[in-house]
C-alpha cells in the first residue's frame, strides 16, 4: 500500500467514525439515555488519537463536523469544536484498557436512581443480565469533569466494561462503538426492570446455581464461575448419596 492510500484509508476511517458517533448519540437521545447537552462519546482513531463529542451541544442534533480530535494528553489536534469537558474520563478509560476502542458516558435515569437510593443494580434477577452485564461497580461521587472522577472510574474500568458513577451516570466501554452502546442499553434496561420489580414488592434473585450455570454457558472463564459449577456438582453428588443411603420412604 502506498503512503497516499494509507492516508486515504485513515481519513475514510475518521469519516466513518464521525458518522457512527452521530448515529449513536441520536439513539442515546431518542431512548432518553441523555438529555439536553448531556453525555459524551468517543472512539479511538489511533493509539494516541481519539475522536470525541463537543462540549455543551445537544447530542440528539449533532453533526459529523461537530466533533473534536484529541491526543492522549487531551490536547486538541484540530481547529474547531471544543472537546467535551469529560475528556479526562475518556482518556482514563483508554489508558486503563488497551482493548478499549470506544467510550460512552450517559445519564441513564433508572441506573442513576439506583445509585441515589444506594441500591444495587440487580443483574441477578433475569438471565439476560447475568450473561450480558456481570457485576457493575459504582465509583464514589466526585465532581463531574474533574481528575478525581476520571481516576475513580479508571481504577474500576481496569476490570469492568461498565461502571456507574454515583449520582451522575454511566461509563460503558467496548472494542467498538456498537458493543459499548449495547452495554449501555442493557444496563438501563436491567436497571428499569429492577426499579419496577422493587416498586411491586421484595425482589428475589435467581438461584445461585442457575447463575453459575448461566455464566458457564456464556463461557465465563473466571475462577468464580468454575468454582461455583464445581460446587454445584459436589452438592448434587452428596445429595444423591444421601438419598441413596436413606432409601425410599
Ligand atoms: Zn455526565
Amino acid at each position: 500500500m502506498t503512503m497516499t492510500n494509507a492516508g486515504a484509508l485513515a481519513r475514510l476511517d475518521e469519516f466513518e467514525a464521525r458518522e457512527r458517533i452521530v448515529e449513536v448519540c441520536r439513539r442515546m437521545h431518542e431512548r432518553g439515555l441523555i438529555a439536553g447537552g448531556e453525555g459524551n462519546v468517543s472512539v479511538r482513531l489511533a493509539p494516541d488519537r481519539i475522536l470525541i463529542t463537543p462540549s455543551g451541544v445537544n447530542k440528539g442534533f449533532l453533526k459529523p463536523a461537530n466533533l473534536a480530535v484529541l491526543d492522549d494528553a487531551g490536547r486538541a489536534q484540530r481547529r474547531g469544536p471544543k472537546a467535551s469537558s469529560e475528556f479526562r474520563l475518556h482518556l482514563a478509560a483508554y489508558a486503563a484498557r488497551p482493548d478499549c476502542g470506544a467510550v460512552l458516558h450517559a445519564h441513564p435515569p433508572h441506573a442513576i436512581a439506583l445509585t441515589i437510593a444506594d441500591l444495587p443494580l440487580s443483574q441477578d434477577l433475569i438471565p439476560e443480565s447475568v450473561v450480558s452485564l456481570g457485576r457493575v461497580p459504582t465509583a464514589a461521587y466526585a465532581t463531574p469533569s474533574t481528575t478525581a472522577l476520571a481516576e475513580g472510574v479508571g481504577d474500576l474500568i481496569v476490570h469492568h466494561d461498565i461502571v456507574m458513577m454515583a449520582r451522575h451516570g454511566s461509563v460503558c466501554i467496548g472494542p467498538d462503538l456498537d458493543t459499548a452502546y449495547d452495554r449501555l442499553e442493557s444496563l438501563e434496561h436491567t436497571a428499569r426492570i429492577t426499579v419496577i420489580a422493587r416498586t411491586l414488592g421484595p425482589v428475589q434473585p435467581l438461584d445461585p446455581i442457575e447463575i453459575a450455570r448461566l455464566r458457564a454457558l456464556a463461557g465465563d472463564p473466571s475462577p468464580v464461575a468454575s468454582a461455583a459449577a464445581q460446587e454445584e456438582a459436589l452438592v448434587r453428588e452428596i445429595a444423591a448419596r444421601v438419598m441413596a443411603a436413606i432409601g425410599p420412604r
